[in-house]
């Protein structure tokens, strides 16, 4: 019998991008030249200046922690069972993301 080969598989491809099981994962966004305005998820035009055609970037991989919560009961339908904390991480580019973390 043969074994099945492991893999990542992104569940969001517009928003991270996997490479291998050895790389790490990375949240994809995209930014304006002109603006050097960064943004997560990624857009189709610069807010600021309209502009199309953004070029897309790998976010940086650690953050400043802004702020933290404990959750302790588990939305209808949630993927997690609590306890859970919701971080929310200011990255590099000055753009703020969201975790939940288990
Ligand atoms: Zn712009």
């Amino acid at each position: 019998m043969v074994e099945p080969e492991a893999r990542r598989v992104s569940l969001e491809p517009a928003a991270f991008e996997v490479q291998s099981l050895e790389e790490e994962c990375s949240l994809l966004g995209n930014r304006c030249p002109p603006c050097d305005l960064v943004f997560f998820p990624r857009c189709h035009f610069c807010t600021r200046c309209s502009k199309s055609g953004l070029e897309e970037i790998r976010l940086g991989r650690k953050g400043r922690l802004l702020s933290f919560t404990s959750g302790y009961q588990k939305p209808k339908h949630a993927v997690v069972e609590p306890p859970y904390l919701v971080e929310e991480i200011e990255l590099p580019e000055r753009v703020v993301v969201y975790l939940l973390l288990t």
